[in-house]
């Protein structure tokens, strides 16, 4: 039996901004590899460390997609996804999703079934979750802004059922509270490394928030930085406490101090990135009709 690997992924030399050398000593490869390019709008990037594979949403043709890292085959790994936004994984390895379309939080468990673990709060629905996290309690904290339910494009065009756009925690107990009702559309989310911080993107404001995290509680909640493209979406930390940031010029570099140290210019608007591989240090970035890595010095957090 013969084995066909995938061609090696295309290659673009990798337009760096170096702001501040800080940035210098972690930008890795001098190229980003394109891993896929035939999405319609793609979210939502999650690395299995067991399964090597990263799962990511095409949001508008609703469906789950699949990379295999040790081929690089590319194949639909759920379809029809209730157009799942964003997923990560929960610390037992099990996909925890955000679905646009039915407006609830899910987890897929071993076995292939799904589980709602959020989708109304008293007896209103959410609006639609958009991007999740979990922290290392169990405890799974999700975004709720209106895009899904805005318009008619993914055909859930409806009224706002909850007065407004908030930040959600749902408990290891199952427990569902609100832990940040002043944003105008939160997006993008992730812990700092020790879970301390958790940094809040509020879209149409343009900037990311920093809160301190007491338990089950936010506290603060300041301004970290504003958008110097556009406007965030998705977000992550590496494990020096540095933020990478979705734009629309590429990815942003953070300092932990709040300065805007280098950029990744690509060539279209990127909604979302994960640190993923067996080492922890290849970036994945979802942008428009694409996938990117990139491999970095730096590890996720
Ligand atoms: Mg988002």
């Amino acid at each position: 039996m013969t084995i066909t690997l995938s061609p090696p992924p295309p290659r673009i030399r990798a337009e760096l901004v170096v702001l501040d050398d800080r940035f210098a000593k972690i930008a890795g490869d001098e190229y980003v590899e394109r891993l896929y390019d035939g999405g319609r709008w793609l979210e939502g990037p999650a690395y299995s460390p067991a399964w090597r594979c990263l799962i990511f949403s095409d949001i508008p043709n609703d469906r789950l997609l699949r990379w295999d890292e040790p081929s690089g085959h590319v194949s639909v790994f759920r379809q029809p996804s209730g157009y799942i936004n964003g997923n990560t994984l929960d610390r037992d390895g099990r996909l925890i999703s955000c679905s646009q379309g039915d407006r609830q939080v899910i987890r897929t468990e071993y076995d292939g079934t799904r589980t709602v673990l959020a989708s109304h709060l008293d007896g209103h629905r959410l609006n639609s979750p958009n991007d999740v996290v979990v922290k290392r309690d169990g405890s799974i904290w999700f975004t709720d802004p209106p895009y899904g339910i805005t318009s008619n494009y993914e055909g859930h065009a409806a009224e706002q059922e909850l007065d407004g756009c908030h930040v959600y925690r749902i408990g290891p107990d199952g427990m569902l509270t609100v832990v940040a009702d002043d944003f105008t559309r939160p997006n993008g989310l992730a812990f700092s490394r020790d879970e301390s911080h958790l940094y809040v993107v509020d879209t149409p404001a343009k900037h990311i928030r920093r809160f301190d995290v007491d338990g089950d509680k936010l506290l603060g909640g300041e301004v970290f930085a504003p958008c110097a493209a556009g406007m965030f979406d998705g977000i992550r930390l590496d494990s020096a406490g540095r933020v990478w940031a979705a734009t629309h010029e590429g990815v942003h570099c953070y300092d932990p101090d709040g300065t805007l140290i280098g950029k990744l210019v690509l060539p279209d608007v990127v909604s979302n990135l994960c640190f993923g591989g067996p080492k922890g240090n290849r970036l994945f970035i979802t942008a428009t009709t694409s996938v990117w890595s990139w491999l970095l010095t730096a590890n996720g957090a």
